[in-house]
């Protein structure tokens, strides 16, 4: 079969880099959406790519066993980073992996990015979000529509990075001349839905021409995160000339990027003390603007001194020293009046895109409270009361506690 290829990935209308990276590097596929904060997230999602990409040159043959080994290989190698760099701990990235290999699509996947098949003009979805909301749908405890605008949407309940060990999904897919597989991070479909992708994959027959749909209506409908799309069409016709040449095609690494900045200071170090001087202006007045901006454009919700759920703007760890929060408001609910499996979460701090929602989240965490309580009531109301051991007592159903990805993504 013959393969065309479209492929966009976008900053987005509100975030400041992309911390998706991509690879399109025929029969290979993959998208990955990192998180853990500005520059670790982008860390993540890169080493993701990067290595894959590289095991794939001597992995052998197109079996499901080849693709998890090439995760689990990613997963080590960004769990490794995270482990022993301070300034990359809790950083992760969600992977979703298109092999072809002839008539077929072997697909594995980690986290919440997700692979579509276009086929007869309507779409499916392939892969099954690894959510904290997907959880909650699948085991009757919220419905699908409440899902797509639940304040916790966001968190994910597998990544790569956050533990040694990554359980991966993998699939096969039977293709047919004309089907359309579309992967794309959350940034996509987060913003617009199931009809509205259907259309922008179906409605263009250059499968370039639909990648920029995809993500020219992901912006429109308010772009709030970083969206990246690759569409892959198989067919019996010979390829199209318009089609990208395959190749390898990470998404463009911001300024940050270690590997950047080595080269330009290796470039710059024969030239005058002057350029010198200017750089490390830039470099302090680039600093400034990052704690600006840390300061201002994130919220978390955690726990003040004296034990009390506490909404603050900024981030939550220190940049070379300098403190990145302020505390906006104290709650009064008290750290202890949460179901015990919470609690470490909230110290650790929730990360929230805006202001209303770490309100939703500490009203969130009130209704939880509330809900421990009651049962708490009830539990004096039929037997001794046991003292605070209850908390643990199986009143806590939600099934947090094995959310390693809990971080909000970033
Ligand atoms: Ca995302």
């Amino acid at each position: 079969m013959n393969v065309s290829i479209g492929v966009k990935t976008d900053v987005g209308r509100v975030r400041e880099g992309n911390e998706d990276s991509f690879l399109v590097d025929e029969p290979l596929f993959v998208v990955a959406d990192g998180m853990g904060g500005h520059l670790a997230g982008d860390v993540a999602s890169s080493t993701a790519v990067e290595i894959i990409s590289s095991n794939s040159a001597t992995a052998s043959g197109a079996n499901p066993e080849t693709l998890a080994e090439l995760i689990r290989a990613a997963n080590a190698a960004i769990w490794e980073k995270a482990s022993t760099d301070p300034q990359l701990r809790g950083m992760g990235t969600t992977c979703t992996l298109v092999l072809l290999d002839g008539s077929r699509a072997h697909i594995a996947h980690v986290g919440d990015s997700r692979a579509y098949l276009l086929r007869d003009g309507r779409l499916e979805q392939l892969t099954e979000d690894h959510t904290l909301v997907a959880r909650m749908v699948k085991e009757g405890r919220l419905r699908a529509e409440d899902a797509e605008h639940h304040p916790q949407r966001s968190i994910i309940t597998r990544a790569l990075g956050v533990d040694s060990e990554v359980d991966v999904d993998l699939s096969v897919l039977e293709l047919q001349p004309g089907d359309r597989l579309l992967i794309c991070s959350d940034g996509l479909s987060s913003m617009i839905d199931h009809s509205a992708i259907q259309e922008a994959l179906a409605d263009h027959e250059d499968p370039q021409a639909a990648a920029d749909d995809l993500v020219a209506r992901a912006n429109e409908a308010g772009g709030e995160d970083n969206v990246t799309v690759v569409v892959i069409e198989v067919s019996d016709r010979p390829r199209s000339d318009t089609a990208p040449r395959a190749g390898v095609t990470a998404a463009p690494a911001t300024e940050e990027s270690s590997d950047v900045s080595d080269t330009k200071s290796r470039r710059r170090w024969v030239r005058p003390l002057v350029v010198l001087l200017v750089v490390l202006g830039l470099l302090a007045g680039g600093a400034y603007f990052l704690v600006q901006h840390l300061r201002t454009n994130y919220w978390y919700v955690g726990v003040n001194e004296d034990n009390l759920v506490t909404i603050y703007q900024g981030r939550s760890e220190d940049l070379f020293g300098v403190d990145l929060d302020e505390e906006v408001e104290v709650s009064g609910l008290e750290l202890s009046a949460l179901p015990a499996s919470l609690r470490d979460n909230v110290e650790e701090g929730r990360t929230a895109d805006s202001r209303a929602e770490a309100d939703d989240i500490v009203a969130d965490l009130r209704a939880r409270a509330q809900d421990l309580e009651d049962v708490r009531n009830q539990k004096d109301g039929d037997a001794p009361a046991t003292g605070d051991g209850g908390a643990n007592g199986g009143t806590d159903n939600d099934g947090t506690g094995d959310a390693k990805g809990s971080n909000g993504k970033n």
